[in-house]
C-alpha cells in the first residue's frame, strides 16, 4: 500500500466548495477503485476565513498548508466582502499562501478538447489538438523589484517606477522546471524574454541556456522575443510545447493561451515552490477561474478546471500519472459524449448540472479502470 499523501483542500468562497465537492467524489473513488490513499485535511481560506477567523487566512492553516505535500485551492473573493481593508480581504489569504509557501513557478497548460475545438476564437484547425505549458516565474520580476513608487517631481509633474530584478537562482531555478517538465512531455522548451532591449533579458537568456547546456542538454531548447512569442501564440500555438518566461511576460502569454481554448471552466494551474531536504516541493493547485458569484450555489459550475487541477496535482507532486491520466481521459471521454455545463454549452449538447458533470467524470473512470 503506497504511503498516505497529504492533501489539505480549501475550498474557499463562491464556487469554490461546489467544485471541490466534485474532487471529493474523484478521491473517494480513487480510495476505493486504486488503493490509493490520501491524508485530506480540510480548512477555510478567503472571505470563509474572515468569516469565522477575522482573517482570510489562520496561521494553523497556513501551517497544514507548510506540511502537505500539496494544497488544493477553488477560488477565493466576492462582492461581500468587497470593502474590507486590504489587509482582510480573501485575496490576501492567496496571497499570503503563495509568498509564504515560496510559489516561484507557475505552471499553466493550455489544452483543447477535440469537443471544444470550436470554441476557441480561432480557427479549429489553428487549436485542434493544442497542448502546451507555459511555465511563468512567480515570485520575482518587476511585481516585485525595487525601487519602485511615484514620486512628486519640483516641476510639479509626478514619476513612476517599477524595476525588473532577476538574480541568476531565480532564473536557474525555474528553468529547471521548465526542462524537467519538457522531459515528462514534447522535450521542448521556449525561453522567452526581451534580451534585444532589457538586461534582465540577456542575463535570462544566458542562464537558461546554462541550465540547458549543463543539466538538460538533451532537451531541445529555443529562445524568442516576448513580443514575437504574443504573435506566435495566436498564429501557430501548436509549435510550442513548454514556454518559460518571467512573471511579467508570463502574465500576459498565459491569459493569450488560455484563450486560446476558449472557456475559463476548463483551465487547470499549479503553482510550485522548492524541494527542499527530504525531496518535498510545496505545490498549490487551483482552477484559472475566480468564484463566480453571478452563479454560486447553483450548481451551475464547470468542475472540469479543479478536476484537472487535481490531475496536476497527482502528477506534479505525487507521481501518480496513471491516476492523472485517468481523470484526463475521462474528462476527454464526457465531453465527446456530449455532456455540457452551462459555461460550454453547445447546440445539440446535454446540459448538466455541476454534480452530474462529477458522476459523469467518475463513471468514466469506471469503465476506463475496467
Ligand atoms: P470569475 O472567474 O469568477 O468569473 C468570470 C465569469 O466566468 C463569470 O461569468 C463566471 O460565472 C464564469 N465562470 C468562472 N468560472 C466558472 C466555472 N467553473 N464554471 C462556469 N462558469 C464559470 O471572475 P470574476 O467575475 O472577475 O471574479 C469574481 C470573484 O472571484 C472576484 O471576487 C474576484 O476577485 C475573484 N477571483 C478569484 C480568483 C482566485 O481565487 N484565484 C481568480 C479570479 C477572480
Amino acid at each position: 500500500m503506497p504511503a498516505n499523501k497529504r492533501l489539505l483542500i480549501l475550498p474557499g468562497d463562491g464556487i469554490g466548495p461546489e467544485v471541490m465537492g466534485e474532487v471529493r467524489r474523484v478521491i473517494d473513488w480513487m480510495e476505493k477503485r486504486r488503493a490509493a490513499t490520501f491524508d485530506v485535511k480540510e480548512g477555510l481560506v478567503g472571505g470563509a476565513a474572515y468569516d469565522v477567523h477575522g482573517t482570510p487566512i489562520t496561521d494553523e492553516t497556513m501551517a497544514q498548508a507548510m506540511e502537505a505535500d500539496a494544497v488544493l485551492l477553488g477560488a477565493v473573493g466576492g462582492p461581500k466582502w468587497d470593502d474590507l481593508p486590504f489587509a482582510d480581504k480573501p485575496e490576501r489569504g492567496l496571497l499570503r499562501l503563495r509568498k509564504d509557501m515560496d510559489l516561484f513557478a507557475n505552471l499553466r497548460p493550455a489544452v483543447v478538447f477535440d469537443a471544444l475545438a470550436d470554441a476557441s476564437t480561432l480557427k479549429e484547425e489553428v487549436i485542434r489538438g493544442l497542448d502546451i505549458m507555459i511555465v511563468r516565474e512567480l515570485t520575482g520580476g518587476i511585481y516585485f523589484g525595487e525601487p519602485r513608487g511615484i514620486e512628486d517631481l519640483p516641476d510639479g509633474t509626478r514619476r513612476a517606477v517599477n524595476t525588473q530584478v532577476y538574480t541568476t537562482p531565480e532564473i536557474q531555478r525555474v528553468a529547471r522546471v521548465a526542462f524537467e517538465l519538457a522531459g515528462k512531455r514534447g522535450n521542448r522548451v521556449c525561453s522567452v524574454e526581451k534580451a534585444n532591449v532589457m538586461e534582465s533579458g540577456v542575463l535570462w537568456r544566458e542562464e537558461v541556456q546554462k541550465v540547458h547546456d549543463t543539466e538538460f542538454a538533451g532537451v531541445e531548447l529555443s529562445h524568442m522575443y516576448a513580443d514575437n512569442c504574443a504573435m506566435q501564440l495566436v498564429r501557430n500555438p501548436k509549435q510550442f510545447d513548454v514556454i518559460v518566461t518571467d512573471n511579467l511576460f508570463g502574465d500576459m502569454l498565459s491569459d493569450t493561451a488560455a484563450m486560446l481554448t476558449g472557456s475559463l471552466g476548463m483551465l487547470p494551474s499549479a503553482s510550485l515552490g522548492a524541494v527542499d531536504g527530504s525531496g518535498r516541493r510545496l505545490a498549490l493547485y487551483e482552477p484559472v477561474h475566480g468564484t463566480a458569484p453571478d452563479i454560486a450555489g447553483k450548481g451551475l459550475a464547470n468542475p472540469l478546471a479543479t478536476l484537472l487541477s487535481f490531475a496536476m496535482c497527482l502528477r506534479y507532486s505525487f507521481d501518480m500519472d496513471e491516476d492523472a491520466d485517468l481523470i484526463e481521459t475521462a474528462a476527454r471521454k464526457v465531453l465527446d459524449g456530449g455532456l455540457r455545463t452551462a459555461d460550454i454549452m453547445q447546440p445539440g449538447k446535454a446540459r448538466v448540472s455541476t454534480s452530474v458533470m462529477g458522476e459523469a467524470i467518475t463513471g468514466e473512470m469506471d469503465k476506463l479502470a475496467g
